[in-house]
This record gives C-alpha cells, structure tokens and sequence, in this order.
C-alpha cells in the first residue's frame, strides 16, 4: 500500500494529519486524543511516531495521552513549553520513520512562535501554523521579518509540494486576500473552488507551494499588486518585503 495522508478534525477547525501505509502511522500535533485515537483503532495502525511544530496547546494538548497507549517517539522544537521526553530537532536535522520509509528535514520558522519549526519530505510539507491556505499564522511572538525568512524557506521549495496547514481557515483567508489583490485571477479562482467545497463541509488542503504562490498575498510581498496595497494601506511603510508582509498582517489583524 501507498502511503495515504488522512485529516483528523479536531476542535472547530484544526486538523490533525495521519500519514500511514495501512499499517504503520505517524501523526503531525494531535492537539486532542480521541479523534486519533479512534482513527488508529478503526484502521488497525501501530503508531510510529509525532511529529510537533509548536507547543500551542490545540498542536500538542493529546501527546501524553496518545503515547500512554501507543508508545512511540515523538520529535519536536527544544522549547520549555512542548511535552516531555521528545526528540528535539531543529534546522537541517533529519527525521527518519523506518516502519514507513520515510525521512523528514526540519526547518526552522519563527514568526506564529519563536521555536516553531516544519516537516518537509517527499513532497510533503507539514507547516503547522506558519503558512495556511491563502494566508499565515498570527505573529504571537515573532517578527514580520522572522515570519517572511520563514515563509521564504517554504518559497524556495519545489512547486509541486503538498502543503497540510494545521487549521481550516482558507475561506476567511480568501475573503481577506481579495481584500488585498482584488484583480488576481488566480485568488479569485482558488476563493471560488473554496467556497464550493466548504459549502459541502470539505477540507481545503493540502496547497501546493506553487498555488500558495500565485494567490497568498503572504508570499507575495515581492508582487507589484500586494506591495501597491500595502503602500495604500499603511502609507510610507512598506518598503521592503518583511515591511510589506508586517503591514498585510496588521491589515488582517484588523479584520
Ligand atoms: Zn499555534
């Protein structure tokens, strides 16, 4: 069997990834156990490990109680604030789950959390919430410039890499993107396709880096359109990409 990856829903809007080959699984920030647990047990998996982008509790609040029954490592960011006994990881470093045959690199990205980092492999991303669907996650202790490093990692990705964004958000985020670049017709494409599949209560993800290209104006503080919107927006300010993406978040912020 192929590998499959499944979305645990999990509070209002957070999903909860299962990557599996119909018998081993790992499981990216189960922020609850039940939902996880069920999945496991209705499709008979043996847990191979966590993987753990951030210490927010709806990303990590199921870890103690998944490996109470299902013993298994997990890797995460070195941050006081994140569950015991992990695998502490960061940029550069490798992630291998032999049971699945599969490695992950770690990036780095602060900006939604100072010790926030991602999984990429095998055309996978698994970003947390750093990057959503036609947005980003909220700065709580970075800085416009740390969050658009971050994203700029994400950027310099192959194209075709399936993003799985940690939450639901996309309809919000194109409602608030086409705020921002009315004209895009490829915004105004994805907002479209969205809609349809929300009006059926399915899940948006995963992106690809290069669609998240074409429409989110969080990688897109380089583009003539978003820069001319932030210049209106916050006169004076946005003079640089970091500047440009600092203004789009306050703008969002606002509602
Ligand atoms: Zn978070």
């Amino acid at each position: 069997m192929t590998i499959q990856i499944e979305a645990i829903k999990a509070f209002s809007d957070n999903y909860i990834w299962a990557v599996h080959d119909g018998r081993h699984c790992v499981i990216v920030d189960p922020g609850e156990s039940s939902g996880t647990l069920a999945f496991l047990d209705r499709h008979q998996l043996r847990l191979a490990g966590l993987l753990l982008t951030h210490h927010h509790h709806d990303h990590v609040g199921g870890v103690d109680e998944i490996r109470a029954l299902h013993p298994a490592p997990a890797w995460g960011p070195d941050d006081p604030r994140m569950p015991r006994s992990l695998r502490l990881v960061g940029e550069g470093d490798s992630v291998a789950i032999d049971e699945l045959d599969l490695a992950f690199s770690v990036l780095e990205t602060p900006g939604h959390t100072t010790s926030h980092i991602a999984f990429h492999g095998h055309g996978l991303l698994f970003c947390g919430d750093t990057l959503f669907s036609a947005g980003c996650g909220r700065l709580f202790e970075g800085t416009p410039a740390q969050m658009q490093d971050s994203i700029d990692k994400f950027a310099a990705l192959p194209d075709s890499t399936r993003v799985y964004c940690a939450h639901e958000y996309t309809e919000s985020n194109c409602s608030f993107a086409r705020k921002v670049e009315p004209e895009n017709p490829a915004l105004a494409e994805r907002c479209e396709q969205v809609a349809e599949l929300r009006k059926h209560d399915r899940v948006t993800l995963p992106s690809t880096i290069g669609a998240e290209k074409s429409f989110n104006p969080f990688m897109r503080t380089r583009d003539r359109a978003v820069i001319s919107a932030a210049q209106r927006r916050e006169p004076g300010r946005a003079d640089s990409p970091s500047a440009v993406f600092g203004v789009i978040r306050r703008w969002k912020d606002a509602g």
